[in-house]
């Protein structure tokens, strides 16, 4: 049998690390098993190593699952399925700028992200400078690329907006505008939603959205 987690989860997520299959994720309210993954640790532990660690015991079996043990031992995913599943993540997003210097000062000291390094390719005549709130090892970032000499560029109408989330999103307006930053569209709930949402513009006209923690 598979187990499966009910509404008594209280999200407290000691069980998703314990999972030798990977097979606990977090769903949309509480936390959840694959079914398909699901062994009841047989093959790696003699008990189910969820139910151990749950606090408050909403971990049952499957009733829809009713498998033997050579069943649940097939299910055992092998050495090479396990190496072969990708992780991967955002690590940056690319834009174009035309005055490196502007870009950088609305980047750092208006939105308060640090310069996290920048390169010179003399080369290729062209400068790229990566900005945001963190380390790139933790954090996705912004690639602020210049090439030198180009001072506009064809934007199309295809690049939609990067978004930020902030604390609040009526405050940060207002700091970004005594700041000298221009807000395009003032702090306020979004159409037909209730998430709190703005949209500012960096000195290239590229849209950043704003978006209020805790109300999407
Ligand atoms: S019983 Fe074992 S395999 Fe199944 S979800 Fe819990 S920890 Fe993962
Ligand atoms: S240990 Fe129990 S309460 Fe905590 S996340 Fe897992 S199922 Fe939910």
């Amino acid at each position: 049998m598979a187990l499966m987690i009910t509404d008594e989860c209280i999200n407290c997520d000691v069980c998703e690390p314990e999972c030798p299959n990977g097979a606990i994720y977090q769903g949309i309210n509480i936390y959840e098993i694959n079914p398909q993954l699901c062994t009841e640790c047989v093959g790696h532990f003699d008990t189910p190593q969820c139910q151990e660690v749950c606090p408050v015991d909403c971990i049952p079996l499957h009733p829809d699952y009713n498998e033997s043990q050579d069943e649940l031992i097939f299910k055992i995913p092998s050495t090479s399925e396990r190496e072969s599943e990708l992780t991967m993540r955002v690590l940056h997003t690319m834009i174009r700028v035309s005055d490196l210097e502007k870009s950088l000062a609305f980047y750092t000291d208006i939105l308060g992200m640090k310069l996290l390094r920048r390169h010179e390719y003399p080369d290729g005549k062209f400068t790229l400078a990566f900005v945001g709130f963190g380390d790139e090892k933790d954090h996705a970032v912004i690639e602020l690329t210049y090439n030198w000499g180009m001072t506009t560029y064809d934007k199309g109408n295809a690049f939609g907006h990067v978004a930020i989330e902030v604390e609040d999103a009526y405050k940060a307006c207002e700091s970004i505008k005594a700041k000298g930053g221009k807000v395009i569209r003032e702090a306020g709930p979004m159409q037909h939603g209730s998430t709190v949402i703005a949209f500012i513009e960096d000195p290239d006209s590229y849209k950043i959205e704003l978006i209020q923690a805790g109300t999407f």
